[in-house]
Order: structure tokens, then sequence, then C-alpha cells
């Protein structure tokens, strides 16, 4: 079910009260057009009558795709733990609205998160040549599956100290890898139970 409660607003810039309805969860197989909303970033943003400044609401929302069964949780308070059981469900808490879309992208493509992360990890490490301790996750996100130099690969972008670029992954090799790293990610985190695939991965390799 998608819930959404209204909430009373008062614009950042001027200040003038606004009403926005807030959506706290959304059931993208029930409503596909919330899906496109989470994903061009246009949900739980509000436009200021008075001076036409569009802001984006900080709250929890969570998404759930009962076709592709998986849901994703973003907690702004950063809580980890949720109320309620779900058996079956792959279940993932992120705590940014980047890493939302990201996870949506991930999951939305049939790919596993775990060796994404990993693949993530080891695109940076060639591309900026850092350190391995000064790796930040959100300095490289999953984009698409889609084709670079005519190869089927998975697409990044990635923050460089030259500006952002972009990454491909030749999806052969994912596909070489990845059930040996699925096996070993569902043994980790199992279906049914919330998890956040962060820092703490690179403790399991
Ligand atoms: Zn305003």
């Amino acid at each position: 079910m998608s819930l959404a409660i209204p909430q009373a607003f008062k614009c950042p810039v001027c200040s003038t009260p606004l009403s926005v309805s807030l959506w706290q969860s959304v059931n993208v197989t029930v409503d596909p057009d919330l899906k496109i909303r989470v994903l061009d970033g246009s949900i739980n943003c509000v436009k200021c009558a008075n001076c036409g400044r569009t802001t984006r609401i900080e709250n929890n929302l969570l998404y759930h795709d009962m076709d592709k069964g998986f849901m994703v949780s973003l907690r702004r308070d950063r809580v980890r733990n949720e109320a309620f059981p779900l058996k079956g469900l792959t279940l993932r808490i992120v705590f940014d609205y980047d890493s939302l879309v990201e996870k949506i992208r991930i999951l939305d493509a049939d790919l596993s998160d775990f060796t994404i992360e990993v693949i993530k990890y080891y695109c940076w490490e060639k591309t900026t040549g850092k350190k391995p301790s000064e790796f930040r996750w959100d300095e490289i996100r999953f984009v698409c599956r889609g084709k670079v130099n005519n190869v089927d690969s998975l697409v990044f972008g990635c923050k460089t100290s030259d500006g952002p670029q972009t990454i491909g992954f030749p999806y052969s090799k994912y596909a070489s890898s990845a059930s040996e790293m699925c096996s070993e990610s569902s043994k980790l985190f199992p279906k049914g139970k919330w998890h956040v695939i962060d820092d703490s991965l690179r403790q399991h390799r």
C-alpha cells in the first residue's frame, strides 16, 4: 500500500506556509507513477507558490516492488531495525536519497547489490588511484546496464579529482563472478532480513 500524510511546511526561502502530501511508503506495483517520481527525485518535493523555490522534504520513505520482490527503506533517522518482519523479500536499508535511487536501479536490473558494491570498490580504486582507506561509497554510483564502446556493460558514475567520470565494467565479468559472489552474499544476507550494504562488507572479504 502507498501512504501519504498531509503535512504543514514553511518555505525555507520566504517562510510562506505550504501544505504538502508527504509520501511515507510507495508500492510501485500498485502505483507505477510513484516509481517515476522516486527515480526522478520529484517525490516529496514541494514548490513554493510565492517564491517558486522547490524543496525536498527529508523524511523516511519505504519503497516496495511486489513484482521484483524487494523493499528499500530510506531511513533519514538512521534507525536500522524495522518493526515488522517480512519473509521472502530482499530488504535493504539506506540512509540517503541517492543510495535509495541507486539501490532501486540495481535491484530493478536483477543484479546483486552485494556484487555491485564489490565491483564499485574495484572500479573506484582503478579510476582514482586512491588508497583503500580513502574509499567513500558515495563517490561511485551504479547508473544502469548499457553499452559502453559497444560492449554490454555496467555503467558507473565516479567522482574524481578531474571531475565526474563514466566507467564501464563489462557485464560478462559480472556474470562470471556473480554466481560465486551471490551465493556468498545470500549466506551473509539471507532474504527476509533488513541489511545495510555498506563498509562492513569489506570485513567479510
Ligand atoms: Zn518561498
